[in-house]
């Protein structure tokens, strides 16, 4: 399912657009990426995408929903069911005594009961990468990382085809928010979901994203597949976006060494790239 922003502006006071007349397209199967400095309008475009916040003008379509429709076509029970929305804080979201309830919740309010959600519950926990002894723990004593694989879970048992979230890396550890962008990967190619995330983590987003969206401003300032976003630094600077370790690395090389090093999603990769390199291997000269 796909994503369409058509000519949207939101503005919270009548008088300056929070969204100012942006247009996208954010194509089925891939990650997409939200950035921008603070106050340039990433939250505002999201909240536009979970079906309670209308733009003021324009319209924002997810598949064959239009968010937009104030005539009562829109139907908000099946929309939650294809879009799922997973908060910056997940204890915020959370309202049950045990992981297994909290997870269960939304299969029960969508569908009558019946006992194969224990068994929907297990396998959806095993995808977030919680076993099932999970399930009688109280959401509300995990660490960081589970809670948000918690919330995760709870949003996928609905099987969405959109998952949105804002900034899903906030508090985590290292270890967890590795664990977190090999779920979002997995999500991607084997469950075929469309994903879009709001952060400011861009180092995180230049490994996992294809497509990033660039926001100053209220406006897009630049949008497209995340190797040519990144490929402007100094226009990016201007508008204050933040950029990606990597990018500012090759890019000091590249100034000051005319080398090309390609595409590296991170760390790792860039050690073994240096070692290539310096064996002879040789990087792209431009
Ligand atoms: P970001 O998430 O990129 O930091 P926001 O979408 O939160 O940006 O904010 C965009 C603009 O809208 C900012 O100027 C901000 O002050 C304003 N804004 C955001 N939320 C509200 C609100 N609830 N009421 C009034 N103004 C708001
Ligand atoms: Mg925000």
């Amino acid at each position: 399912m796909e994503v369409i922003f058509r000519n949207v502006s939101y503005s919270y006071d009548g008088i300056n657009n929070a969204v100012d007349n942006i247009s996208v397209f954010l194509d089925s199967n891939l990650i997409h990426g939200i950035i921008g400095p603070i106050g340039s309008g990433k939250s505002t475009m999201l909240e536009l995408m979970n079906g309670i916040m209308k733009p003021t003008s324009g319209k924002v379509l997810i598949g064959k929903y239009d968010l937009s429709n104030e005539d009562g076509s829109f139907d908000f029970n099946k929309f939650r069911y294809d879009v799922g929305l997973v908060y910056q804080f997940p204890e915020k979201q959370f309202f049950c005594n045990t992981v297994g309830e909290e997870v269960a919740f939304a299969e029960k309010i969508f569908k009558t009961k019946n006992a194969s959600i224990r068994k929907k519950v297990i396998d959806i926990l095993k995808i977030v990468g919680l076993d099932e002894s999970y399930i009688s723990r109280n959401p509300f004593s995990l660490n960081g990382g589970e809670k948000r694989r918690v919330a995760i879970a709870s949003v996928l048992i609905s099987n969405p085809k959109v998952l949105i979230l804002d900034e899903p890396t906030i508090g985590l550890d290292d270890k967890s928010k590795k664990r977190l962008m090999k779920l979002l990967k997995n999500l991607k190619v084997r469950y075929n979901k469309t994903i879009v995330i709001v952060t400011h983590d861009v180092d995180m987003l230049y490994e996992i994203v294809d497509n990033i969206v660039v926001l100053d401003k209220g406006k897009i300032i630049s949008e497209g597949n995340k190797v040519n976003v990144f490929s402007n630094v100094e226009y990016l600077n201007k508008h204050n976006t933040p950029i990606p370790n990597i990018v500012r690395f090759e890019k000091k090389i590249y100034d000051k060494y005319g080398l090309d090093m390609g595409y590296i999603p991170n760390m790792n990769a860039l050690i073994r790239k240096i070692a290539d390199i310096s064996k002879g291997g040789g990087p792209n000269e431009r």
